[in-house]
């Protein structure tokens, strides 16, 4: 037996109006064949929309049954729905529901995509199609830039994109002028000509005397169904809209289109896009920036502390730091300076004396710390010479009365542009010639950070504390030594020669390694509070899609009429998160980096290093982030019914 196109059997529908269940449909049979052109007539609120609904797969019956071509609708999942309104359906809804970022073409091309067509053959059957419409030149005019009744033809278009056998049309003519509205029913008038079968919802007289039959509504019910006499009949001048079988897409194809699909959505709401990315950029730069300032901030620690890190060792006198005995402590002597410089892991030693005296040139006087040191002071502290010369072991043996100033000092007694080479400074009164300038990037191995002179021991012992013993002395050790065996080393030694154990060492790597992990323990810090912004950024992009999906109901609404799948809905809002979330990375990015060279500007000492790992870093949480937080939104618009998403406005 030939099933009918469409039957409705006992099929009602009822909506729960806060606890209240309204019939908007009663108990109805229906059957439609192919290739009639029906009229739904019936006052405001008698069930016309709701039977439309019904029929077009975009609402499901409460009860009894409804079949399409024999095959009962019940069952089917949502994904199967989708396929029949993509293959068997086309809409034509009273305004138009023309997605408005989109031109006209861009609007037929619509179910097509849905369909798996190639882009390019989407493209020329949209042409053609709007040809047919009379509408060829207006192919990429918005619909904002069309007329109500260029408008509808747009959606009749779009309804046969897919050349789906039923067109469903919800008072298409009712925003329509009476010309237009004639123009609208001449079109579906011929469309039937060519073979579709077509149901109209109107309750204009005019348009119901062209339709063969007309059933007519009254609070949910059929109260007529008749046949109709039209005037004339139309004969079909174009042939028939070819129809077309989906094309299963590979899931990269359909990435690529929901990728290209997104750009406009994004576009069409530019000041809402740039501030979900907002949030990422400043997550993104924050983490990247603050780790790449720990980064320098760690290097900086290692090439000042950390170039003696384990290689230098100090000696001083008392029992540990602040031992009120230590300054009556005279054992530091010459001979334990000649006794370390022997011993097979040390590289270089130097005694130490430092005191606060005022230097002299001219009228010009300062404060400084001068310290009393050996040949090797430059070499263990990692001093770098700027100009002149070191001490030579002549100037230790004979108390010479030369000095090494730091750049501070000169500052402090010579002119700009004068060198301070074999000049003369009063030290305490004594006179001592420059011989060396020290270079301005040591300026963390001087013993203090304002002006600093540099004398012989010997000369320092004699004319400046009139003592020979020293504070301290500072012991550099070969290249690969141990620093913990060379302290016990020292210790025993210096034990044996003092007779008891007058001094404690100091090895530079415990200090270089404490302020490292606290360098480190910063920029972890930092980074986490990056992390939180990165998280606040997050729920931004999730509120604001969010705020998108609800307020893009009916865009969703209207592609699932068109066909869409949830997966596809679901797809295209996630994608759209995910590449706010990516640019806001990149950008987060771009702005860490730009700032380095700015940071720079105002710190000269060290700079920003960033690091490859870090950018990574922060893409892949950027990605994660819109994953994360577009879901729920995403997932919250495939979960749309199509009719409740269509009837929001
Ligand atoms: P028509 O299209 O003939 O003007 P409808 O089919 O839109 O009428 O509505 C029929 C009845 O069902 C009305 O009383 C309307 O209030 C009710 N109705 C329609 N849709 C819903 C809905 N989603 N929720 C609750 N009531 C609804
Ligand atoms: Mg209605």
């Amino acid at each position: 037996m030939l099933h009918a196109l469409l039957e409705l059997q006992g099929a009602s529908r009822q909506f729960m109006q806060g606890e209240v269940a309204v019939d908007a449909l009663h108990p109805l049979d229906l059957t439609i064949h192919a290739g009639t052109l029906v009229a739904i007539m019936g006052a405001s609120g008698s069930g016309k929309s709701t039977l439309l609904n019904l029929l077009g797969c975009l609402d499901q019956p409460s009860s009894g049954t409804y079949r399409i071509r024999g095959q009962a609708t019940a069952g089917l999942a949502t994904d199967q729905l989708a396929r029949l309104r993509l293959t068997t359906f086309g809409f034509i809804f009273q305004r138009y529901h023309l997605l408005p970022h989109l031109s006209a073409r861009e609007n037929v091309e619509l179910p097509g995509a849905y369909m798996g067509l190639a882009a390019l053959r989407r493209r020329r059957r949209a042409r053609e199609l709007l040809a047919r419409m009379g509408l060829a030149d207006r192919e990429n005019h918005l619909p904002g830039q069309l007329s109500g009744g260029q408008q509808q033809r747009v959606s009749v278009a779009r309804a046969l994109m897919n050349g789906g056998s039923v067109l469903l049309a919800d008072e298409p003519t009712g925003a329509l002028d009476s010309a237009a509205g004639d123009d609208l029913m001449a079109l579906l008038l011929s469309l039937q000509a060519q073979g579709h079968t077509i149901v109209v919802v109107t309750h204009d007289a005019r348009v119901a005397a062209c339709a063969e039959r007309i059933i007519e509504l009254h609070n949910g019910r059929i109260i007529s169904d008749r046949p109709n006499q039209r005037p004339v009949e139309v004969s079909g001048a174009l042939p028939r809209v070819r129809s077309l079988r989906p094309v299963p897409l590979g899931s990269l194809e359909r990435l690529a289109e929901a990728l290209q699909a997104a750009w406009p959505a994004l576009h069409a709401h530019s000041l809402r896009t740039a501030l979900t990315m907002l949030g990422m950029v400043i997550g993104v730069a924050s983490v990247v920036g603050v780790l790449a300032l720990g980064a320098g901030a760690q290097q900086h620690i290692r090439e000042t502390v950390g170039a003696l890190a384990g290689r230098q060792i100090d000696v001083r006198r008392g029992e540990t730091w602040g031992d009120p005995a230590a300054s009556g402590i005279q054992t530091i002597r010459s001979l334990d300076v000649q006794a370390l410089q022997e011993q097979s892991y040390v590289d270089a030693v130097t005694p130490l004396t430092e005191g606060s005296f005022t230097i002299r040139r001219g009228a010009q006087a300062a404060s400084a710390t001068v310290s009393g040191a050996g040949v090797d002071f430059l070499r263990v502290r990692g001093v770098l010479l700027g100009i002149g010369r070191s001490f030579l072991p002549e100037d230790v043996r004979s108390a010479a009365q030369v000095a090494i100033i730091d750049p501070q000092a000169q500052a402090q007694l010579f002119r700009r542009g004068e060198s301070p080479l074999g000049q003369t400074v009063l030290v305490a009164n004594v006179p001592f010639t420059v011989i060396g300038v020290t270079d301005a990037r040591s300026i963390d191995q001087m013993s203090s950070r304002g002006a600093n002179v540099v004398v012989p021991s010997s000369t320092a012992a004699n004319s400046l504390f009139g003592r020979p013993w020293f504070d301290s002395l500072l012991v550099r050790l070969r290249e690969g030594q141990s620093g913990q065996l060379a302290e016990t080393a020292i210790t025993r030694m210096l034990t044996i020669t003092h007779g008891r154990r007058d001094f404690f060492t100091q090895n530079r790597d415990t200090l270089a390694r404490a302020l490292e992990s606290n360098a480190r323990t910063t920029a972890l810090t930092l980074s986490l509070i990056g992390t939180v912004s990165l998280l606040v950024g997050g729920i931004g992009v999730m509120n604001i899609m969010l705020v998108s999906v609800s307020e893009r109901t009916r865009e969703v609404g209207i592609r699932m009429a068109l066909g869409a799948r949830q997966s596809d809905i679901l797809q295209q809002f996630l994608i759209e998160a995910i590449l706010v979330c990516l640019a806001g990375g990149a950008l987060g990015v771009a702005l860490a980096y730009g700032s380095g060279p700015l940071f720079a500007r105002y710190v000269q000492e060290w700079h920003m290093i960033f690091m490859p790992s870090s950018v990574l870093m922060a893409f892949g949480v950027a990605s994660l982030t819109g994953i994360l937080f577009g879901f729920l939104p995403a997932w919250k618009a495939s979960r749309l019914l199509p009719v409740a998403a269509l009837a929001r406005e």
